[in-house]
């Protein structure tokens, strides 16, 4: 059972490789954000507590993304592997994984860094776009739909997120450097870590991947 974290900056391309590695081998993806903007449509308890955070591209207390992270890995079939998107964030959030994944018997097996600058980053996120139905990711500029606007899988609108302007990207991106990027030291020292280059095609980016799967001599 593969259990794997992604990590990297806003806009790398862990929703899409996330989504990919799912399908290639049968894995539950987990996208915290994802996640999140389903429970601020919703209006549930954590939407509240998270849609400030969320829009103002901050990051929603440990606590509370934790909790919910934990109560999602739990709804994944025991003998299924899970693929985490976007979590942890933070060491004390990783600190948490870590002491929740043992108590369940459920440890990770690599954490996959997306490097990217942050000159890419930006012109990655304002032209990032998704599906307003199924949520399937687009680039205008590198992974665009065949139809402009349509998406390819399901025929619905493409929408533009909240957060993916140019002055949300600053504050997500000092975010990420400040409160994010010290996850790839934490988790280099407990050898979990595996680098892949964020800023090159997102079929090479697959096939690196895949790659690395196939290294650690598990089945999905
Ligand atoms: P994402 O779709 O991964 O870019 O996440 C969108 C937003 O959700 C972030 O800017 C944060 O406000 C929030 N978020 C997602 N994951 C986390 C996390 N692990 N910790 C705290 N906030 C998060």
């Amino acid at each position: 059972m593969l259990r794997l974290v992604l990590l990297g900056p806003p806009g790398a391309g862990k929703g899409t490789q996330a989504k990919r590695l799912a399908a290639d081998f049968g894995l539950v993806a987990l996208s915290s954000g994802d996640i999140l903007r389903g429970e601020i449509k919703a209006g549930t308890a954590v939407g509240k507590k998270a849609e400030g955070y969320v829009k103002s591209g901050t990051l929603v207390p440990d606590a509370v993304i934790t909790e919910v992270m934990l109560a999602g890995i739990d709804r994944v079939d025991p003998g299924a592997g899970f693929i985490l998107d976007g979590f942890p964030r933070t060491v004390p959030q990783a600190e948490a994984l870590e002491g929740g994944l043992a108590a369940r018997r459920r440890p990770l097996d690599a954490v996959i860094d997306f490097d990217m600058n942050d000159g890419e980053i930006v012109r990655r996120i304002v032209s990032r776009r998704s599906c307003g139905n199924c949520g399937a990711v687009y680039n205008l500029e590198f992974l665009p739909p065949r139809v402009p606007d349509v998406c390819d899988a399901c025929g619905s609108a493409l929408v533009q997120r909240v957060d993916d302007t140019e002055t949300t990207v600053v504050t997500r991106l000092a975010t990420y450097r400040r409160q994010t990027a010290p996850l790839v030291a934490h988790y280099e020292a407990c050898g979990l870590l595996r680098r892949v280059d964020g800023a090159a095609p997102a079929d090479r980016v697959q096939l690196a991947i895949r790659r690395i799967v196939e290294s650690l001599g598990k089945r999905g």
